[in-house]
């Protein structure tokens, strides 16, 4: 008898768009086929966990006639494409965001009809089915139409790309997304009418790593240059070429394009770039500085609606005791089919919501328990943990269980020292792959052993600079000795309003050390 296998399905909900009658499915899916529980994550889409081998095909089939999918959600290929979780439509350039990150996942989006044959039997969902390559290909008549020899994928050719591919689309300011550990990011320029001209391009990002390899590491993206709208498509596609023909295929370790570009050096990888797109890039336009929104709480959407962000812990959609995030979503969909973006944060926004609703949608979530933003505990708020253990194959410890106590510690560590209203970036990882990209935060804790986890500190509070490790191997038993001094020296020695990470980035490594060593704790 087979073993009842079992396995994490992922959404692709570009800019982490997820209509109601989606989300209603997905509830029910949870249920019958899942754990009971949906999981948002880092990239705006949902997970579902604890789906068994032998249900596979009702659950995909379920979300397709839902008008979802899981293609391009995992795999090496363009992954969910990301947008600011706002939505405004008073703000040309977060339109713009929104339908270019739809665009830039549909350009992305593998043209075989297997996927929809294997789920749905053949049934005909999308006329993406319909690439007459494809077709000829499914004729045994592979790559050739019309007597051209042409690649079955249009984008990805014979063999995909070398590893997973990562986009975002953002707008100048508005680093919600992460915008720096991406493959690429493109942000919105348009004109002071607000008429969309062209995007800005960062390219290079990502944040997986492995222990104890040196030549693996997270890479924060370079500026590449500007492109004007009309030949946007034309330049993310030369750059997945780039990515899909030069990128190591011999070595999985050395896969992602951030190696590449570090290994040419980004004047070369432009160069090839540029070849493939017939002409040259322009120079990068100037940008505000970068700020992280999380959009929590209620605000006008500009078109008379509003929309609400709260809060959901880790992104854990779940019913436990009074605090009830499933039963919650469930009741408002069924009441008033609320659209809703997953942030990157792995919280919800509801939108398109009339005022008239405003008193009704509220008591619901405070009768679930749900906190309203006032509520939420800044550190909390700024936190992520990477779901791990025990729905995570590749978790060497624990993540998204053990980090509320983990906060807790901290703020109690905090309050101790006088620091009580302070709060900065914490993510936290169960491996070094980095899903809750923990290299960008203030205090990042990447599982390393059971219990145990590597210390990045002195990442920016806007997500713009890379942390470095402090220290290899911290057991959590460890976590008030070791953080103390850090803490106690920031308070001593930090600038007016100087922010945790800033101050870790400004003293140096070695100064933190050498305070740790004589520290003697009150
Ligand atoms: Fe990602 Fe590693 Fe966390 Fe799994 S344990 S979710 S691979 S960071």
């Amino acid at each position: 008898q087979e073993k009842d296998y079992q396995f994490m399905l992922r959404l692709r909900n570009p800019g982490g768009f997820i209509p109601p009658e989606l989300y209603l499915t997905l509830d029910a899916l949870a249920d019958k086929y899942g754990n009971h529980t949906l999981r948002a994550t880092t990239r705006q889409s949902f997970q579902m966990h604890g789906i068994l081998k032998q249900n596979l095909k009702a659950t995909l089939a379920d979300i397709i006639h839902s008008m979802g999918s899981t293609l391009g959600a995992c795999g090496d290929l363009n992954r969910n494409v990301m947008a600011p979780p706002a939505p405004y439509k008073n703000r040309p350039e977060y339109v713009y965001a929104r339908e270019y990150a739809d665009n830039i996942a549909d350009l992305l989006t593998p043209q075989t009809p297997a996927y929809y044959d294997i789920w749905i039997d053949g049934e005909k969902a999308v006329t993406a089915a319909e690439n007459p390559e494809v077709v000829a290909a499914r004729q045994g008549k592979a790559g050739q139409v019309e007597g051209q020899v042409k690649p079955v994928e249009p984008i990805y050719g014979a063999f995909y790309m070398p590893r997973k591919f990562k986009c975002a689309v953002t707008v100048p300011g508005d680093n919600s997304v992460d915008a720096y550990t991406q493959d690429v990011t493109l942000v919105v320029i348009t004109d002071e009418q607000g008429e969309l001209q062209g995007f800005n391009v960062l390219a290079g990002g990502g944040m997986g790593r492995t222990h104890r390899k040196e030549e693996t590491f997270a890479r924060i993206a370079d500026p590449v240059g500007y492109v004007d709208k009309a030949d946007v498509y034309d330049l993310v596609k030369a750059i997945v070429f780039t990515q899909r023909d030069y990128g190591d295929r011999y070595n999985r370790r050395q896969a992602r394009m951030k190696y590449l570009i570090h290994n040419w050096g980004l004047e070369k990888f432009i160069r090839k770039v540029e070849e493939t797109f017939g002409k040259p890039l322009q120079p990068f336009k100037e940008l505000p500085e970068w700020k992280f929104y999380d959009y929590l709480g209620w605000h006008e959407q500009g078109d008379g609606k509003l929309f609400l962000g709260f809060q959901i812990q880790n992104g854990r959609v779940y019913d436990n005791g009074k605090l009830q995030v499933k039963a919650a979503l469930k009741e408002i969909e069924q009441r008033f089919q609320l659209p809703m973006r997953i942030t990157p944060s792995q919280s919800i926004v509801l939108y398109d919501i009339d005022p008239a609703d405003k008193a009704e949608i509220q008591a619901v979530l405070d009768r679930c328990g749900i906190l309203r933003e006032e509520q939420v505990d800044p550190i909390d708020r700024l936190s992520m943990a990477c779901p791990a253990l025990p729905t995570c194959g590749l978790a060497i410890t624990e993540s998204e269980r053990i980090i509320p106590d983990v906060l807790d510690r901290v703020r109690s560590l905090l309050t101790k020292l006088g620091l009580k209203d302070e709060h900065f970036v914490i993510r936290m990882t169960g491996c070094p792959n980095g899903c809750a990209r923990p290299y960008m935060a203030e205090l990042g804790l990447v599982g390393s052993a059971v219990d145990s986890y590597q210390v990045w500190l002195g990442g920016s509070p806007n997500q713009t600079r890379l942390a470095r490790t402090y220290l290899e191997r911290l057991h959590l038993d460890h976590l008030e000795q070791t953080l103390e001094p850090l803490f106690a020296y920031f308070k001593r020695s930090r600038q007016a309003g100087e922010r945790f990470g800033d101050f870790c980035d400004r003293v140096g490594f070695d100064a933190l050390r050498q305070f740790a060593e004589t520290y003697k704790p009150a």
